[in-house]
């Protein structure tokens, strides 16, 4: 569900019309909507009341200030990634307490800034890395407090670039391994284990992966705890998937049944990291159609959008739905078009064989939808084209949270060295 609708044949962002906002800082652009990240985050959150459970938003999907700020007022937490995001996430006010730093590999100065900042947890990925964590600690005269990911070689059953919790990934330290490791970890005096952590692949559509996983997750804390080894937090990552193409994914509320039926008996606090299910289908990317070619074999609208603004399509051959902003009429014929962008790869394409109004021409304005996971945070200025804006809407009101970037600024990042001046 989400507030992106016609209103008088004229697509909104809740009480704004599209055309306005386009106006107003130029094409392309992204655009949330306060109203549905707020729904999808309360919707996810219900699902486990009753629980003793934290949902850290994993920022990497849309780490724009003001996104952090709306979720961390909702009582959000924050999964980082990297010091920057981690950074982003307390200045936007989010409580260190529930800032969770995930990744395959973190640095020394990372581990630093995390141990300095006193955040709830750095989840460790492999043995070398918590030998590190343990000498950083060591070094500072500080303990962290770790969990191990825990790969549980179950297969997500989603795109090879987003599956994570298979053997052949780079992901966790193996489930098999797990028990040793645990056993490394405890005697080190850097270290205080505090809970166990899994991330199983992102995009998922079917709960049974999630079960196998956290089935196995839950035998594993029962075989720790005979050991002596006290795990505390389940930290069971993110990874539900959401509508980008009439799929059917489960329900937040199927999937918190899901996890009540398969580790609440352990008694842990439990950690959610959903990512897309919160940020996805509350955002779009606007962009205005540059020209309409007709070529031998097919129409193409050339947009003013490209791969370097949302590249999910060209990366992982993702489907987003694209919508004209003005509403066809029923009665309106339909082209089978390619939607494009202008930029010399054949990549640089958003869809084939869609269906838009026959009448669509140049300087019309179309809605790629599902743009606010992995979308401006993904963007890059490839072909020297400025980083998109993005724009936060709420009601009636709108504000630009983050302007278009001037051309110049890209430029003057370059130095010229001495030999050449
Ligand atoms: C990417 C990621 C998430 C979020 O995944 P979504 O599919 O966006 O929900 C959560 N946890 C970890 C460790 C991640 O890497």
């Amino acid at each position: 569900m989400n507030h992106f609708e016609y209103i008088d044949g004229v697509l909104h962002a809740e009480g704004v019309a599209l055309p306005e906002l386009a106006e107003k800082v130029g094409t392309p652009f992204f655009c949330y909507s306060t109203a549905t990240l707020e729904r999808h985050y309360k919707v996810y959150a219900d699902a486990f009341s009753g629980l003793d459970a934290t949902v850290c938003y994993a920022i990497k999907a849309n780490s724009n200030q003001a996104v952090l700020k709306t979720l961390g007022k909702l009582g959000a937490g924050a999964d980082v990634v990297s010091v920057g995001e981690m950074r982003r996430a307390l200045r936007a006010g989010i409580a260190p307490g529930k800032v969770i730093f995930s990744g395959v590999g973190k640095a020394e100065d990372e581990m630093r800034e995390a141990l300095e900042a006193d955040i709830a947890q750095i989840n460790v990925e492999s043995i070398p890395e918590l030998i590190e964590l343990n000498r950083v600690a060591l070094d500072m005269g500080k303990k962290a407090r770790i969990a191990l990911r825990i790969n549980p070689h179950v297969d997500a059953k989603t795109h090879e670039k987003i599956a994570t919790g298979k053997a052949e990934n780079k992901f966790g330290i193996d489930w098999t391994r797990a028990i040793e490791v645990y056993r490394d970890a405890a005697a080190m005096d850097g270290i205080e284990v505090t809970g166990i952590a899994m991330h199983i692949g992102s995009q998922l559509t079917d709960l049974t992966p999630f079960r196998e996983a956290f089935t196995r997750l839950a035998s594993l804390v029962e075989q720790l705890r005979a050991e002596g080894i006290e795990i505390r937090n389940l930290d069971l990552g993110g990874g539900l998937g959401i509508a980008y193409q009439g799929e059917t994914p489960p329900l937040p509320d199927a999937y918190g049944q899901m996890v009540r039926e398969t580790v609440s008996h352990l008694g842990c606090h439990i950690t959610l990291e959903p990512g897309r299910l919160i940020a996805g289908n509350a955002g779009i990317m606007v962009s205005r159609v540059m020209y309409i070619k007709d070529g031998e074999a097919k129409r193409f609208v050339i947009l003013d959008a490209a791969m370097n603004d949302l590249i999910r399509p060209t990366l992982y051959n993702a489907y987003h739905e694209i919508i004209p902003v003005e509403e066809q009429g029923e009665n309106d014929k339909q082209a089978t078009v390619d939607i494009v962008g202008p930029i010399c790869e054949t990549g640089d394409t958003f869809g084939k064989d869609r269906k838009l109004p026959d009448n669509l021409k140049a300087g019309d304005l179309v809605a790629v939808m599902s743009a606010g996971a992995y979308g401006a945070v993904m963007s890059s200025t490839y072909n020297t084209r400025a980083l998109t804006p993005e724009v936060l809407v709420k009601g009636n009101e709108f504000a630009i949270v983050r302007p278009r970037q001037e051309i110049d600024e890209l430029i003057n990042m370059d130095q010229i060295p001495g030999w050449l001046d």
